[in-house]
């Protein structure tokens, strides 16, 4: 029986990764040289990443590490952006700096595969290649140009005929063709975060849980973050808030659209199917708007997207949905049992590409991976760890850009959700 709840305990990944670490509410008036603001990837990268070069950093996570979209997730490791494709991004940033950005995506994967080996994370991790089916063969055209433009950027990307598709997606309706990009791959995304955390302490950080920063003020020159049970003064504070940010700084909220989306997971599926579905255990994102993704975990269950136009009554909406998209895509599957559905907040940006903002002296944002942040999360906390060593702006991607605040952003977020409706049309229009 599917729940449906905000409560994290109904999240699938929740109840299969490893235990957290210790992170003790932060208690007293302390300083720091640099405090982070939100525990998931963003964060807890940027403080991995400083603590290693023995900056004395503090975590401030409102729940605990992975309690946002980070412990969520689809758990697909895409180091590609979801709109453009590397030629655009030269086009419009210049060749320098647009392949400095295209570099950065290409090779954030490695990182979080990279930092799974050396601290040895407990995730489930897969780097075997993240798939793109077409949904429908005029969907071809794009992912055409994607894979060549990818490989032109001398990414391993390749290009698949139907019958590989097939092959790989063990699915007859991905039957027009596709394109793999090698150093994808997929892992559990909550003991990714925790495995984090726990790098980060190994390194020296200090992770507080149950710790929601509360104000922000500049006292005496520096930084103070107040929390329930103390405060922090430093020099540099990092905004790592992304989907789940709240009036902290002015307009930081308005800079993004926070996306409410749902996930489903089925009951274990019998061994002799489960061989059939994703045989190569691959993760999948097809090429709808209204995204379609597919990936299995170690339990055999098969972890999809769910998309109900609204929330209300969305419990029930998603068990029947998901059964009928499953027969659809892997007739083999039966009349599987859905048993978790939970949900979680991402952040759009109107352009789809991650934004770095240096908001004052000493005060930075990382947010807005808009559906891709696994890989461009991770790297954007260490792109903030290099920003706040010193790093020159021309040295570091993305690039540092002025906060854009979103018009009319309290009436345009909460019909965000609208847009499903509008991309579902547009999905099956052709
Ligand atoms: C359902 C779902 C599926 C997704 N699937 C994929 C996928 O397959 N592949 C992919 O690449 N990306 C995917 N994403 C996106 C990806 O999960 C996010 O881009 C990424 O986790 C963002 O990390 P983050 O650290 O920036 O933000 P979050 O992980 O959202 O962390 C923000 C944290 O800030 C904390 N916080 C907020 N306010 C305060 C405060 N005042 N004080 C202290 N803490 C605070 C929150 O509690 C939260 O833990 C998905 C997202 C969702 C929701």
């Amino acid at each position: 029986m599917a729940r449906l709840t905000e409560n994290f305990s109904e999240n699938l990944w929740s109840h299969t990764a490893e235990p957290a670490p210790d992170t003790p509410q932060l208690k007293g008036a302390l300083r720091a040289d640099v405090t982070v603001i939100g525990g998931g990837y963003t964060g807890l990268s940027a403080a991995l990443h400083l603590a290693k070069r023995g900056v004395d950093v503090r975590v401030l996570e409102a729940e605990q590490p992975g309690f946002g979209a980070s412990g969520r997730n689809n758990g697909q490791v895409i180091p590609a952006y979801s709109r453009h494709n590397p030629d655009d991004i030269e086009r419009v940033f210049g060749k320098e700096a647009g392949s400095r950005l295209n570099d950065w995506v290409a090779g954030s994967a490695d990182l979080v595969f990279g930092l799974i080996k050396l601290y040895n994370i407990q995730c489930e991790a897969a780097q075997n290649g993240w798939l793109q089916p077409a949904h429908r063969s005029s969907r071809m055209t794009g992912i055409r140009k994607k894979q060549s433009s990818w490989e032109a950027a001398g990414q391993p990307a390749r290009l698949l005929t139907g019958q590989e598709t097939m092959e790989l997606t063990g699915s007859p309706f991905y039957c027009h063709g596709g394109w793999i990009h090698e150093r994808g791959g997929h892992i559990q995304p909550l003991g990714y975060a925790r495995g984090l955390a726990r790098a980060a302490v190994a390194e020296g950080a200090k992770v507080h849980g149950s710790s929601a920063a509360l104000s922000v003020d500049r006292v005496e020159g520096r930084w103070r973050v107040r929390t329930a049970g103390g405060y922090v003064d430093s020099d540099t504070i990092v905004f790592a808030t992304n989907g789940y940010t709240g009036a902290l700084w002015p307009k930081l909220r308005q800079t993004v659209v926070p996306f409410r989306t749902f996930h489903a997971a089925t009951a274990p599926i019998s061994d002799n199917i489960s061989q059939t579905i994703l045989p190569e255990n691959h993760g999948l994102s097809d090429t709808r708007q209204a995204l379609w993704a597919f990936r299995k975990d170690l339990g055999k269950r098969l972890i999809t997207t769910a998309a109900p136009l609204l929330p209300m009554g969305a419990r029930e909406k998603i068990n029947t949905t998901t059964k009928a998209r499953l027969r659809e895509v892997f007739p083999q599957i039966g009349d599987i049992e859905i048993d978790h559905v939970w949900e979680g907040w991402i952040a759009m940006t109107p352009e789809r590409l991650p934004r770095l903002h240096e908001l004052a002296g000493g005060v930075f944002a990382g947010m807005g991976y808009s559906g891709r942040g696994i890989a461009m999360a991770t790297a954007m906390g260490k792109s903030i760890a290099d920003r706040v060593m010193g790093a020159p702006v021309h040295d570091i991607a993305p690039l540092p850009v002025p906060m854009k605040v979103l018009p009319m952003h309290d009436v345009i977020a909460p019909l965000s959700r609208a847009m499903i409706g509008i991309y579902r049309w547009k999905d099956e229009r052709d």
